[in-house]
């Protein structure tokens, strides 16, 4: 099996890695990065790789540098990254963080390579172009967010319409029990460390505003159909059950694992077949027990943002995840506060309500950038009298 990994060097491609160079029997195509071009040609020589891409055209000569006398081939710049998602490959993995990712993953599926989503920002922005862009080519899309993955392993052999409801989980981050009042005050170093998961920053930070599981909410409908009532977030401090199914006999099937992203990677890597990983088992009795508790809108409103654009749909996603994109650089950078991320989307979205293209189908990748274009611009002009 021939695969390449994009986004390579982040938290998602590190555990591809890991389970990568465990395997003898894959050829490795494409890897690519970003500024890391250390580590990614490190990658790149573990794997041997055909060719390393870094996103960034300044990056070209530091990354040429170190794989010299590899023959490893070397590229730089977004072009680059389009090119080689059109290397023929049979499996890739979308694990570059944020909108930057759709086009790679896009052009992959276009040559009929399975596409192992981490990305979830392209089925938040593009969800139905990229469902009929994988179906168009005989291509696959895998779920490889934890909760997606969970829900599609307890959906094998089952009739989808006996499906009552989904339920995913969110860990509720390390805020979770935290007042309004602390939450304002919240500073980005607290935010920045989530209690059970090991992931990259914006993610992670994504976590403590809820905003993650506000965009998995989104993935969840634009991966399975189901309709908005249908899915349901709960607080599950443990992140020991990823997701639950409910079908109309009022069974719920849950989905357990220790929270290391290996699982999902490696159920992807290895579909439809099942084979050993490198994961901790778990131990039922140690554990002692599993809590839940609902999900607060009043001090985490992604979610009710996240409600909002299932319903509108279209270009609404992309409007939500690229103020959301502005706002968290906009808190990483110390210019708002932990609360006015949530209120800088919604500021965004009620600005853009009247566009006529926001309820729009989404039909192409242009009108979807189009629409990001605007939301950034907006968004920044909301940050702008925020500061
Ligand atoms: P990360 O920040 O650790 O890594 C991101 C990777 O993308 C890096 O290789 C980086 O160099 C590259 N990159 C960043 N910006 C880029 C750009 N503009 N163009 C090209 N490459 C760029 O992120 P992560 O935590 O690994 O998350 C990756 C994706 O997977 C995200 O969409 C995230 O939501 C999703 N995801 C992550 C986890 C997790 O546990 N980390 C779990 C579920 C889903
Ligand atoms: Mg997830």
């Amino acid at each position: 099996m021939r695969v390449s990994v994009f986004g390579a060097t982040g938290s998602i491609g590190e555990s591809t890695f890991d389970l990568l160079r465990r395997r003898d029997d894959i050829e490795t195509v494409a890897l690519t990065g970003g500024r890391n071009v250390t580590r990614l040609a490190e990658q790149a020589r573990s794997l041997r790789a055909t060719l390393a891409v870094t996103a960034h055209d300044d990056c070209y000569a530091a990354l040429k540098d170190a794989l010299s006398g590899s023959g490893i081939e070397v590229a730089a710049g977004t072009q680059a990254l389009i090119d080689a998602a059109e290397r023929p490959t049979d499996w890739v993995m979308s694990a570059i963080v944020g909108a930057a990712g759709l086009a790679p993953g896009f052009r992959a599926l276009a040559q009929g390579a399975t596409l192992a989503l981490a990305n979830k920002e392209s089925l938040v922005t593009a969800g139905p172009l990229l469902m009929a862009e994988a179906a168009r080519h005989s291509a696959r899309i895998l779920p490889v967010d934890s909760e997606h993955s969970a829900v599609f392993q307890a959906l094998i052999g089952e009739d989808i319409t006996a499906v009552e409801r989904v339920i995913i989980t969110a860990s509720g981050g390390p805020f979770r029990d935290w007042s309004k009042d602390q939450l304002a005050k919240a500073t980005l170093a607290q935010a920045q460390k989530h209690p059970n998961w090991d992931m990259g920053q914006r993610i992670t930070i994504d976590s403590a505003t809820l905003f993650n599981k506000a965009l998995e909410l989104i993935e969840t409908r634009e991966y399975f159909g189901f309709e908005p009532a249908q899915i349901e977030a709960v607080i599950h401090p443990q992140s020991i059950i990823h997701a639950l199914v409910g079908f109309r006999d009022g069974a719920l099937m849950a989905h357990l694992g220790a929270p290391d992203m290996r699982h999902a990677i490696g159920y992807a890597l290895n579909w439809p077949e099942r084979r050993d990983l490198p994961v901790a088992r778990l131990d039922l009795a140690q554990l002692g027990q599993l809590s839940f508790q609902a999900p607060d809108p009043d001090r985490f409103p992604a979610l009710r943002l996240a409600r909002e654009v299932m319903e509108l749909r279209g270009h609404s996603g992309a409007v939500f995840n690229a103020a959301k994109e502005v706002a968290l650089d906009e808190f990483i950078a110390g210019r708002i506060g932990f609360l006015d991320m949530a209120q800088l989307v919604e500021r965004t979205i009620d600005s853009l309500l009247s566009e006529t293209c926001l309820t729009r189908p989404v039909v192409s990748l242009e009108t979807v950038v189009a629409m990001d274009q605007m939301a950034r611009k907006t968004a920044g002009r909301h940050a702008a009298v925020m500061v």
